[in-house]
């Protein structure tokens, strides 16, 4: 790290460069939180302020969705959380610990930490299921770990598959997929690295009721077997009804619906 020695010299005593920030004692964190999370975007002279001040505590193993009107930022507030854009202000903590928010240290903790499914898959088209499932290891490790792995991740990536239902799809191409294998494939994907958070936005929002049931039950079973923690955004409220928690972004902020479904 170039600029290593700079930051050490503001360190207490026995913390490391590495080490992150520990918030304030008088907040109680949870497995996941995110505390007064800002952010604006200007459009010409217009500042549009999306988030304005959300705060969010997920508790280990839980399922919480996220509903809100079309526009209301659902899906800034995600890339926020997963750590794929700045905001102005706010932090994200994970076990206690607050995210780095920008350059390397960022793109290693969003790595290591968040699987993304989003409604339109977002994979690949030159690349097969396995290769695309196998890419979030691939940026995971550095080029020396990679090689020596592949063949352990490959094994990993075959299995996720198999498990998504897409044994017989590991050589197909995203163009050679229904909308719902694709949407396992991005499931699988997420699951690569095995992140302990998953942020799903309107993962069944592009698929006809029957094939969106299928996908739901998947990520739930997931919940189920495993003990994923996610956050679901959905305009679906069959799939909000069967989250622990339903919350609502009205004005920027996160609401309480009251619905909740405890365990
Ligand atoms: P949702 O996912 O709830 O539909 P978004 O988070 O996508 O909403 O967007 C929230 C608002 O921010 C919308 O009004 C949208 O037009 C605006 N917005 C989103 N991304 C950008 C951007 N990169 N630049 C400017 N405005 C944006
Ligand atoms: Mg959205």
């Amino acid at each position: 790290m170039s600029n290593a020695d700079e930051t050490i010299r503001d360190l207490p005593a026995g913390e490391t460069a590495d080490a992150t920030a520990r918030a304030p004692a008088t907040t109680a964190l949870d497995f996941l939180s995110v505390r007064d999370i800002r952010k604006s975007y200007r459009m010409g002279r217009q500042t549009l302020d999306v988030l304005r001040g959300v705060d969010l505590d997920v508790k280990k193993g839980e399922i919480v969705a996220i509903m809100g009107q079309s526009g209301s930022g659902k899906s800034t507030l995600l890339h926020q959380i997963g750590l794929l854009d700045e905001p102005e202000s706010g932090e994200v903590y994970f076990e206690g610990d607050a995210l780095p928010r920008r350059g390397n240290q960022a793109a290693a903790a969003r790595s290591r930490l968040f699987g993304f499914i989003f409604q339109f898959y977002h994979l690949l088209p030159e690349f097969t299921a396995l290769e695309n499932v196998l890419m979030p290891a691939m940026i995971l490790d550095d080029l020396g770990v990679w090689r020596r792995r592949k063949g352990e991740h490959k094994e990993r990536a075959a299995r996720i598959l198999e498990r998504m239902g897409l044994k017989e799809r590991m050589k197909h191409r995203p163009k050679e997929l229904s909308g719902g294998e694709r949407q396992r494939v991005a499931i699988a994907r997420a699951l690569m690295n095995k992140p302990p958070v998953l942020l799903c936005d309107e993962p069944t929002g592009n698929l006809d009721r029957g094939t969106a049931e299928g996908v739901r039950s998947l990520l739930w079973e997931l919940n189920q077997s495993d003990g994923q923690t996610m956050i679901v955004v959905t305009h679906d409220s069959s799939v909000a009804a069967q989250a622990n928690r339903t919350l609502e972004l009205v004005d920027g902020r996160l609401a309480n619906t009251g619905s909740s479904n405890g365990a």
